[in-house]
C-alpha cells in the first residue's frame, strides 16, 4: 500500500510486530501500545476500546472513571452457559531510564523486538496489562471462537491501589466466574492471592527548646536490598525503619539525645531501604555515641550479612537548623512503636509449600509539626489474621499512649485458594488437553486487584493466565512473545470447556 494513501495505510506495514502470532493479538497490542495510558491518564484508551466494542454491536459501559464493561453474547451451543467475566486492567506503569526523556502523557511505548521478547524503549513496556486487553479484544473481534457469554471488565487505575477495582459497580454483573489474563507465567494457572489492609499509626508530637551546647547528628541506614513488601518479605531482608528505631534507643537511653526530624521509606508496598533520623545531643557527648552506634552497626551488619550485605549505617554532623525538638515522650513513645510493631512474616500456610500467610511492612515513617506517623500494610491470605495483627498494632498504642492512635485504610479481600473451585479444574483439563501435561498451580502473597471482586461478587469463582513476562513495573520489563501463543490456546480451550 502505497504511502500517499494516507489515513488507510495498512497499520502493519510499519509494524514493528508484524509476523509475530497470534497476529490478531500482536495487532492489538501493538495498536494499544501507541496510545499513552498511565495511571489516571485511561480516558483515550477507554474510548477507543468502547468505540471499537461498540462498532461490533457489543454493549459498553463506560463509567465516570473509564472502568469498561463489555457484553458480548454466548456464541452458538453457548447462549445459556454459566456467564464469564473476562479482566484485564488498562492503565501502565510508566518508568524511564535515567536520562531518557519519555512524555508518557502523551506518548505510547515504543515497541521493539529482541531475540525472544518484547522491550518498551528505555520505558516500561506496559505488557502489564496490555496482554489482558489484547486478548480481550482479539475475542471480541473473532466470531470463530466458542465461548459462554462474557462480561468484560477492563479497570483504570489498578497500579496506583486499584482504584478501578474499588469503584467499578459489581450490581451490573451477572457472572459468577472470572477469568482474570494479568498473570505472567504460561506454565501455571494462578489461583489465589491474599488480602491487605494499611494501618497509619500516630503520635501526636509536642516540642521541647533544644537544650545549650548540643551538637546536631544525622543518624543515617541506607544500602539496604529492599524489595517488594509482598513478593520479597520471605527473603528477611533488614527494615531501615526498624533498625533505625533500634539504633534510637540506645541513643536516647545511652547519651539522652533528642530527635528532631524522621523519614523513611517510599511507598507502603516497598520493604524500606532507608531511613534518617535527625537528633541533637551535648557535644561532650558525640564521641561516645558514636562509639556506641558504632558497635550496634556491627552487630546490625553481621545479622544481616547475607540479606543486606550493602547495609551501611552512619552517624555524621548535620547541617539543620532546628530549635525545637520532640519531647522525650513523645520521641520514647516513637522509638517504642518503631521497635514493637509487629515487622516480617507472622505466618506461613501449611497449605501451600513454602507461601506466606500472613506478614506485615513497618512502610513509612514520616513527621510534621503536629504528629509522627508510621505507616504499616499488612498482607494475609486469611482475614481474620489480617485483623488480629492490626488490633496488636492497636493495642501497642494503648500501651505506648501518649494519644496514639491507629486508623486502617485501603482493605482488600483475599481470593483464597480452593482445590475444588471450577474455574481451576477447568484450566487444568483445557490445559492437560492442549499441552498434554499438567500445570502448576500458583498461590501468592501479594494483594491483587481480584480480592476486590470478591467483596462485588460473594461467591465468586476466579482464575488467572497469562504469557511469560520478566520485571514488570520497572524498564527491564519484558514479553516473551513466543509464549503468547500457548496462553491463546489455553485461552481457547478454557472457554470451550466452559459449556457447563
Ligand atoms: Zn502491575
Amino acid at each position: 500500500m502505497s504511502v500517499h494513501a494516507g489515513k488507510t495505510i495498512d497499520r502493519r506495514a510499519n509494524s514493528v510486530l508484524a509476523g509475530l502470532e497470534p497476529a490478531i493479538f500482536f495487532g492489538f497490542f501493538e495498536e494499544l501500545s501507541a496510545i499513552p495510558r498511565g495511571s489516571y491518564n485511561e480516558k483515550q484508551v477507554s474510548d477507543h476500546i468502547a468505540n471499537f466494542a461498540r462498532s461490533r454491536g457489543f454493549e459498553v459501559c463506560q463509567d465516570d472513571i473509564y472502568n469498561l464493561l463489555i457484553r458480548k453474547p454466548g456464541t452458538p451451543g453457548y447462549e445459556n452457559a454459566p456467564t464469564l467475566i473476562l479482566h484485564g486492567h488498562t492503565d501502565i506503569v510508566c518508568e524511564s531510564d535515567e536520562g531518557v526523556d519519555h512524555d508518557f502523557n502523551n506518548e505510547g511505548i515504543k515497541l521493539q523486538v529482541i531475540g525472544d521478547f518484547i522491550h518498551g524503549t528505555g520505558t516500561t513496556l506496559g505488557a502489564d496489562n496490555t496482554v489482558g486487553v489484547a486478548f480481550a479484544m482479539s475475542l471480541l473481534a473473532s466470531d470463530d471462537i466458542a465461548h459462554p457469554p462474557l462480561e468484560i471488565v477492563l479497570t483504570v487505575q489498578e497500579e496506583v491501589g486499584k482504584g478501578g477495582a474499588q469503584y467499578f459497580d459489581g450490581a451490573k454483573l451477572s457472572g459468577k466466574r472470572l477469568l482474570d489474563m494479568n498473570w505472567h507465567d504460561p506454565k501455571s494457572l494462578f489461583a489465589g492471592c491474599a488480602g491487605d489492609i494499611s494501618a497509619r499509626f500516630k503520635i501526636p508530637l509536642k516540642w521541647e527548646p533544644l537544650a545549650s551546647g548540643q551538637t546536631a547528628l544525622s543518624l543515617r541506614i541506607s544500602g539496604l536490598s529492599s524489595g517488594h513488601s509482598e513478593f520479597d518479605i520471605h527473603l528477611e531482608r533488614a527494615n531501615a525503619i526498624v533498625q533505625l528505631g533500634r539504633l534510637l534507643r540506645i541513643a536516647i537511653r545511652e547519651t539522652g539525645a533528642s530527635v528532631a526530624e524522621v523519614n523513611g521509606g517510599v511507598n507502603r508496598y516497598v520493604i524500606p531501604g532507608e531511613a534518617e533520623a535527625i537528633i541533637s545531643v551535648h557535644a561532650s557527648k558525640v564521641a561516645d555515641l558514636k562509639q556506641k552506634i558504632e558497635a550496634e552497626a556491627a552487630a546490625i551488619a553481621f545479622e544481616y550479612k547475607t540479606s543486606d550485605p550493602s547495609l551501611k549505617i552512619a552517624l555524621t554532623e548535620s547541617q539543620n537548623q532546628f530549635t525545637e525538638v520532640f519531647s522525650a515522650q513523645a520521641a520514647r513513645a516513637m522509638v517504642d512503636a518503631m521497635n514493637l510493631l509487629p515487622n516480617g512474616v507472622q505466618s506461613k500456610s501449611l497449605q501451600v509449600e513454602g507461601l506466606v500467610e500472613s506478614s506485615n511492612t513497618v512502610a513509612l515513617l514520616s513527621n510534621d509539626r503536629n504528629e509522627v506517623e508510621i505507616v504499616n500494610t499488612i498482607p494475609s491470605a486469611v482475614s481474620s489474621r489480617r485483623y488480629n495483627i492490626v488490633d496488636k498494632i492497636r493495642q501497642l498504642s494503648e500501651l505506648i499512649g501518649n494519644g496514639a492512635t491507629v486508623e486502617t485504610f485501603a482493605d482488600c479481600p483475599e481470593w483464597p485458594y480452593n482445590p475444588d473451585s471450577r474455574m481451576l479444574n477447568a484450566g487444568k483439563a483445557a490445559y492437560e488437553r492442549e499441552f498434554g501435561e499438567q500445570p502448576h498451580v500458583e498461590v501468592s502473597h501479594s494483594s491483587l486487584e481480584l480480592g476486590l471482586f470478591r467483596k462485588k461478587v460473594p461467591d465468586i469463582d476466579m482464575l488467572s493466565i497469562g504469557p511469560e513476562a520478566f520485571d514488570v513495573h520497572t524498564t527491564r520489563e519484558r514479553l516473551n512473545h513466543t509464549t503468547v501463543d500457548s496462553t491463546w490456546r489455553l485461552l481457547k480451550s478454557l472457554l470451550s470447556e466452559l459449556r457447563t
